[in-house]
């Protein structure tokens, strides 16, 4: 059997949104800039896929900006907000559980003497308090931005809630809501800015959407031709952008039917993977993306998970990084606590609407017996137990 499990890197194309964007990849190839019929029916469909996506998130149209990628709209935000607010100061607050393209944008910033940066950090199941937001606001703090659903670990931040606080303090807020939009309810009310990628609910790859409130003004991050509303130039992708659109319609119309589908799949998954010996659910046990199942294995190697998973047809990923040969456990399963002996048995399996009942079954088939070969083979795992206790909340 063969089992697509790892819908946060990605998620299939849904045919429908396809069939939207066929027209734009073939006859209609106008560019939205020029005069004659053929590019005035592009920059139709633009501005029909702005209204939609402006509707379905529930703000004003005014504010979408088309870009291409969920880190191309982070690092628009981040460095134009630094730019245009560098006479208030340059103070940015944001978590220890971002994705790179937040955290490595903004470290860069720092070390080059942009920014200055408080770091909140999360308590053992990600979340970020309401009162550290608080205490870390300052007079020269420009911006900040915490992700609504975390890409590893599946937990939902308060961000209403972080919102109202940033706006008592007339600081704006930004949410990287990749992982979140499509799958949950989008909560704008105190949101000043925030990001979505099409390729995360349905949609093609390479394009993503900025929102910025009425009345924010911030630099491009690339000149050019003044696209976009002067914010991101270069030739509208109209194929991509209605696909984003299509996509973006399709995930909340459906949105109650698909969550209870990809619920029930996770929480067989959970069950099942609950009952391994020395395994552990990561994240928030309740506040958390209905897709995502996070576990770690004691005396495990998360890559060698994912490598014997794929020998079983099962695609999955582990928050361990293998970069410059050397293994890096997760820098959000760092912030949760864990210890890196433990953060390095990881594996995160992400479902979606196409995932069946005998999917998950095979999966939690196939965990369990990759488990166990990899604990056969491990020196740290003696007798049906770990050789050594890293973490003291086991
Ligand atoms: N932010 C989060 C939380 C993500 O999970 C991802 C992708 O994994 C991104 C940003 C980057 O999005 P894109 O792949 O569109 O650049």
């Amino acid at each position: 059997m063969q089992v697509y499990a790892d819908h946060a890197a990605t998620t299939p194309l849904k045919p429908e949104v396809l069939e939207a964007m066929m027209p734009y990849l073939t006859e209609q190839y106008g560019n939205a800039s020029s005069m004659y019929g053929l590019a005035r029916s592009a920059k139709k469909a633009l501005e029909a896929a702005r209204e939609d996506v402006a509707n379905l998130l529930g703000v004003d149209k005014r504010g979408i900006y088309f870009t291409g990628s969920g880190t191309e709209s982070n690092n628009t935000a981040i460095k134009g907000v630094l730019t245009a607010l560098s006479r208030k100061g340059k103070h940015v607050i944001t978590t220890a559980v971002e994705h790179h393209a937040i955290i490595h944008t903004l470290e860069h910033l720092r070390k080059s003497g942009h920014c200055e940066l408080t770091v909140l950090p999360v308590d053992e199941y990600g979340a970020v308090s309401p009162d550290d937001l608080r205490a870390a606001l300052r007079d020269d703090t420009v911006l900040v931005t915490i992700m609504t659903a975390n890409n590893e670990i599946g937990t939902i931040q308060p961000i209403d809630e972080l919102g109202a606080i940033a706006r008592e303090r007339g600081v704006w807020f930004h949410t990287d809501a990749v992982q979140a939009i499509g799958h949950v309810a989008p909560d704008t009310q105190n949101i000043d800015m925030l990001t979505l990628s099409a390729h995360k609910f349905g949609g093609p790859k390479g394009v993503g959407a900025l929102y910025l409130r009425p009345g924010i003004i911030i630099p491009p991050l690339v000149d050019g031709g003044g696209h976009e509303g002067g914010l991101r130039s270069g030739t509208e992708n109209i194929a991509g952008i209605v696909g984003l659109a299509k996509a973006l319609s399709l995930a909340t119309d459906n949105l109650a039917e698909n969550t209870k589908k990809v619920s029930a799949v996770s929480e067989t998954v959970k069950r099942g993977l609950s009952e391994i010996p020395y395994s552990h659910l990561t994240g928030h046990p309740e506040k958390r993306l209905p897709g995502t199942v996070s576990f770690v294995f004691e005396a495990v190697e998360g890559e060698s998970l994912v490598l014997g998973l794929d020998a079983k047809g099962v695609a999955a990923s582990s928050g361990s990084a293998c970069s410059s040969g050397t293994l890096d456990p997760s820098h959000v399963l760092l912030a949760i606590g864990l210890p890196h002996e433990v953060a390095h048995g990881s594996l995160r399996l992400t479902f979606g609407e196409e995932n069946t009942a005998e999917e998950a079954e095979y999966v939690v088939k196939a965990v369990a017996e990759v488990v166990a070969r990899a604990r056969e083979m491990s020196p740290l795992w003696s007798g049906g137990k770990p050789t050594e206790r890293f973490w003291q909340n086991m």
